[in-house]
């Protein structure tokens, strides 16, 4: 092959021509772009678009970073897309080159009018693209559905044996199964850094609305005995955890939401401390994460996945709304399994989770029942199953 043709056909490959331009870090309002332009920028000379003379890359660099993050989200629509010969048409959503730069321009902060607009518009060779994955749903719309399913089939198909779901799920591609669903719930956890670990001595909150009569001790402030265990967010009825927070108001809030009648009551907040240390998992960090730049094709799959724990920290956190009183015994059943998972699986001592009655507020579920929140008995025989894992401290009444 000669040189020329050679050379054409690099070009071709590359998807965009010749532009003999430079451009500044200044130039793009993205910082992902404009990080990136600077490490790389390894020439001193007169921007070409905001004539300032400084260190920039040069454009067919920047293209070329372009390029990498198109193919990254795009298919050529040829191979890929149906083609309808009657209408000469393709069946599906296509982008031409002018479609890509505009969501390009969207992404860097510039404008679709700008030179720098201009120019790539003009170096870049004409194509037809489509969606990677045009007749399906993007991962994360997976992950939401599969999630909306899970909800779905363990509120009103299958409770207890929703393993059983796999078989379902094997041809039908649609969704993740019940137990593919909370794997993969668990799967980025350590790796964003989502679990926590509450040292031995960390005050815990736990407020109560007690009829004012009643005498305050560890036993009335510890977790409910079986029997009394109700329905809640992250535990099912008959099965005692310990529900608390790490702040007074949130603690006083939390507890007048679910009370409506207060004659002759008062509010109890008590401090217990645990005597081990607790690891939890942290579900209010999610929302402190970093979203990686959708330019930032190397870290794609980690956005997708922030995206989904966002949806899956509304979804487990959110209120039950008023509307949906009628079967509100099992609207908690998707997060009672959750948090049976965690706690069984992940082997988490609890849950920090947002109060869905106070502003960054933050709550938290220890898997700790009634006998692990008491101070044991002379002759008790302590078991792995009664030792002592919480210690009352003190109590104050706070007024209604
Ligand atoms: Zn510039």
């Amino acid at each position: 092959m000669g040189q020329a043709k050679e050379y054409s056909a690099m070009l071709k490959r590359r998807g965009f021509g010749e532009i003999d331009k430079c451009i500044c870090p200044k130039c793009v309002k993205n910082e992902f772009a404009k990080e990136l332009i600077k490490k790389n920028a390894n020439m001193k000379t007169t921007c070409s678009y905001c004539g300032a003379k400084t260190n920039c890359l040069h454009m067919e660099k920047f293209l070329e970073f372009l390029t990498e993050v198109i193919r990254y989200y795009f298919v050529p629509a040829e191979g890929n897309l149906a083609y309808d010969n009657e209408e000469k048409e393709y069946i599906g959503r296509t982008y031409n080159k002018y479609d890509i730069v505009y969501r390009l321009s969207e992404a860097l902060g510039t404008d679709f009018d700008s030179d720098l607009a201009d120019d790539i518009k003009e170096t870049l060779y004409d194509f037809y693209l489509c969606d990677k994955n045009p007749y399906g749903t993007s991962q994360l719309e997976f992950c939401e559905n599969s999630w909306k399913r899970f909800a779905h089939l363990v509120k009103y198909k299958t409770r207890y044996l929703f393993y059983a779901d796999e078989n379902k799920c094997q041809y039908e591609k649609a969704f993740m199964s019940a137990s593919e669903m909370l794997d993969y719930t668990a799967s980025y956890l350590e790796k964003l850094n989502l679990f926590t670990t509450l040292n031995i001595g960390t005050i815990f909150k736990r407020a109560r609305i007690l009829e004012n009569d009643v005498e305050i001790n560890e036993e009335e402030m510890a977790s409910p005995p079986y029997y009394q265990a109700k329905n809640n967010r992250m535990s099912a009825e008959g099965i005692s955890a310990f529900y608390a927070t790490f702040e007074d108001d949130v603690a006083k809030e939390e507890a007048l939401n679910s009370q409506k009648d207060l004659t002759n009551k008062k509010l109890v907040i008590a401090d217990f401390i645990n005597l081990n240390e607790s690891k939890c998992l942290d579900l209010t960090k999610i929302l402190e994460l970093n979203l990686p730049d959708w330019l930032d094709i190397k870290r794609a799959k980690e956005r997708e996945v922030i995206l989904f724990y966002r949806y899956l920290h509304k979804a487990l956190s959110s209120p039950i709304k008023k509307s949906d009183t009628k079967n509100k015994n099992i609207e908690y059943v998707p997060t009672q399994i959750f948090a049976e998972y965690c706690k069984e699986v992940l082997k988490v001592d609890g849950i920090i989770y947002s109060s869905s009655v106070y502003n960054k507020g933050k709550c938290i579920v220890l898997f700790v029942d009634h006998d692990a929140c008491l101070t044991p008995n002379k002759n008790d025989i302590i078991t792995f199953e009664n030792k002592q894992k919480l210690k009352y401290i003190s109590y104050k009444t706070v007024d209604l």
